[in-house]
C-alpha cells in the first residue's frame, strides 16, 4: 500500500545499534527471558509501550525553557487548563504524573460505598486495579467480536450495550459507582469505540443517573477511526469528534504520555461539577501535589499544553495510524495472524494462533516475544495469560481470551524501514515456529509478575 510520507522532518537523531545474535542470546538468558528485564541499550528496535516514548516536536522543546516552576498557580498550569477547556470543554482539570495517578486521585471520589460496581468495556490493567485497591469491583462488557481476531469489525472497542443495561438493572444502579468509556479500547487491541456506541453509553448513563468518566489516553486516535469509518463523520475535523465525544462525558482520566506525546504527564477533566473537583483536589494534594502542578514540573506542563494540540493534528494521525496499519497489512499479507482491522497504537499477534503447539500456560505470547529479539533485536511485550496471573483464590493460571503480542509503536520514532525490519524478522520466525518452544517460571512474584520474572524455555 502506497502512503504518504511523514508530515515532518527529522531535526535530531539517536543513534542506535544492534547487538550480535550470540549477544542477545547471552542478555535475554541474563534478563530470565523476560523482556522488561532487558537493559534499553542491548535492545535495537523497542516496541515495548507507546507511552512516553514519542518524539517531542521543535514547538514542544521550545516550550520546555518556558515552563513556570512556581509551587502555586504556575502560568503553565493555566496553558493547560486553557487547552483542555479550549479541546474538551471542561471546566475543571488536575494535573497528574501520569494516567494511573488521575485515576487515584479520582475514583476514590466516585464511591459512594464498597463494592459498587464500575463498568467499562474493557480496563487497563492500572485502571482496574485503582479501582478494585478504592474497594470497587470492574466489569468488562466489551462487545463479543473483540475476541474473534479475524472478524472485520470497525469498532471493536465498543460496549455491549444490551448487557450494559441488563447489569445495571440486575444489579441495582445504586450498586453502580460509573461507567467508564476506555478510547481507544487499549486491552482489545486499541480498538475505536463509535460516537453510536457513545451515544447507547450517555443514554443508557442517563436512564439510570450515572455518570461517565473517559478514559482517554488515545483520545485523537479514536476520534481519527471515527472520522475514517463513522458514516456522518468525514467531513469532520478531529477537533470537532473530540468534543462530540467529550460532550458524551463527566470526567476524564488521561494518561498523556500517549496522544498528548509527552515522556511524562497525566490529567484528571471534570465537565462542571465543583464538589467533584474540590474533593479530588482535597485528596491530589496528599498524593501527587498541589492542585496547580500535581506532580509535573512547569516544563512538563509546558509540552502537554503544546502536545494536546498536536495530537490532534490529522495528518499526524494519518501518517502515525497509517505506520501501524502497514506493518499489520505487510504481516498479514504473510500469513501471520493479527487482531484486524489493527489498532491505532500497535499491530497485537495472535500467538495462540502462531504457535499453536504452546499451551496457554507455557506463554505463547511470550516464546514469541523472546523469539523475535533473538531474530532481530525487536523488543515486544506479551499481553496475555502471562499477564493476566493466576486466579488469586485457586491459585490456577487463568487462560487469556486471546495471548496476544503486542508490537507498540511510539509516536513520531521509527520509520517505515524499521517496520520491515519487524516485518522480514517475523516472517523467518513463522517459517520455524514448530521449532519454539513453550516457557516456565524459574522465579514468579505474587503480584503483577509478569514485570519482573524469571523463566525458560521447557526441554524436551
Ligand atoms: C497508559 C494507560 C493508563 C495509565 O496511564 P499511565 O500514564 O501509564 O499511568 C490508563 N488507561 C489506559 C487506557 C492507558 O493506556
Amino acid at each position: 500500500m502506497a502512503r504518504k510520507a511523514e508530515p515532518y522532518r527529522i531535526k535530531m537523531v539517536e543513534s542506535m545499534r544492534m547487538i550480535s545474535r550470540e549477544e542477545r542470546l547471552i542478555k535475554l538468558q541474563e534478563a530470565g527471558y523476560n523482556p522488561f528485564l532487558l537493559r534499553a541499550e542491548d535492545v535495537y528496535i523497542d516496541l515495548l509501550t507507546d507511552s512516553g516514548t514519542g518524539a517531542m516536536s521543535d514547538k514542544q522543546w521550545s516550550a520546555l525553557m518556558l515552563g513556570d516552576e512556581s509551587y502555586a498557580g504556575s502560568k503553565s498550569f493555566f496553558k493547560v487548563k486553557d487547552a483542555v477547556k479550549g479541546i474538551f470543554g471542561y471546566d475543571y482539570v488536575i494535573p497528574t504524573h501520569q494516567g494511573r495517578g488521575a485515576e487515584q486521585v479520582l475514583f476514590p471520589n466516585l464511591k459512594k460505598h464498597n463494592g459498587q460496581f464500575v463498568l467499562g468495556n474493557m480496563h487497563f490493567d492500572t485502571t482496574m486495579a485503582h479501582i478494585e485497591m478504592n474497594g470497587m469491583v470492574a466489569v468488562d462488557l466489551v462487545i463479543e467480536d473483540a475476541f474473534d481476531t479475524q472478524k472485520e469489525h470497525p469498532f471493536k472497542g465498543n460496549f455491549d450495550l444490551e448487557k450494559l443495561e441488563s447489569f445495571i438493572v440486575e444489579k441495582g444502579p445504586e450498586n453502580i459507582a460509573f461507567i467508564i468509556v476506555t478510547v481507544t479500547c487499549n486491552s482489545s487491541g486499541g480498538q475505536p469505540v463509535s460516537m453510536e456506541n457513545f451515544r447507547g453509553v450517555r443514554k443508557i448513563a442517563d436512564k439510570y443517573s450515572l455518570k461517565i468518566d473517559i478514559d482517554s489516553a488515545r483520545f485523537a486516535e479514536n476520534a481519527y477511526f471515527i472520522k475514517k469509518r463513522e458514516q456522518g463523520y468525514e467531513n469532520k475535523s478531529i477537533q470537532e469528534i473530540v468534543r462530540e465525544m467529550y460532550d458524551m462525558g463527566d470526567y476524564f482520566t488521561m494518561s498523556a504520555k500517549k496522544d498528548a506525546i509527552v515522556n511524562m504527564g497525566g490529567l484528571i477533566g471534570i465537565k462542571n461539577e465543583k464538589e467533584v473537583y474540590q474533593d479530588a483536589c482535597t485528596t491530589c494534594v496528599p498524593m501527587e501535589g498541589f492542585v496547580t502542578y500535581g506532580g509535573l514540573s512547569g516544563r512538563d506542563m509546558e509540552c502537554l499544553a503544546v502536545g494536546l494540540y498536536e495530537g490532534l493534528d490529522f495528518d499526524y494521525l494519518e501518517s502515525r495510524i497509517g505506520q501501524v496499519e502497514y506493518l499489520g497489512e505487510e504481516l498479514r499479507k504473510r500469513g501471520i495472524p493479527i487482531q484486524w482491522p489493527v489498532g491505532g497504537h500497535a499491530v497485537f499477534v495472535d500467538a495462540g494462533k502462531f504457535l499453536p503447539h504452546i499451551p496457554a500456560e507455557q506463554f505463547p505470547a511470550q516464546a514469541l516475544s523472546n523469539e523475535l529479539y533473538l531474530e532481530a533485536g525487536v523488543r515486544p511485550v506479551e499481553v496475555g495469560s502471562l499477564l493476566l496471573g493466576r486466579d488469586p483464590v485457586t491459585g490456577v493460571q487463568k487462560k487469556a481470551g486471546v495471548d496476544f503480542m503486542r508490537l507498540t509503536i511510539p509516536r513520531r520514532v521509527y520509520t517505515d524501514n524499521h517496520m520491515d525490519v519487524v516485518v522480514e524478522a517475523l516472517a523467518k520466525i513463522w517459517d520455524r515456529r514448530d521449532q519454539i518452544k513453550g516457557l516456565e517460571f524459574t522465579y514468579e512474584p505474587k503480584v503483577l509478575r509478569h514485570f519482573l520474572c524469571n523463566l525458560k524455555p521447557i526441554e524436551g
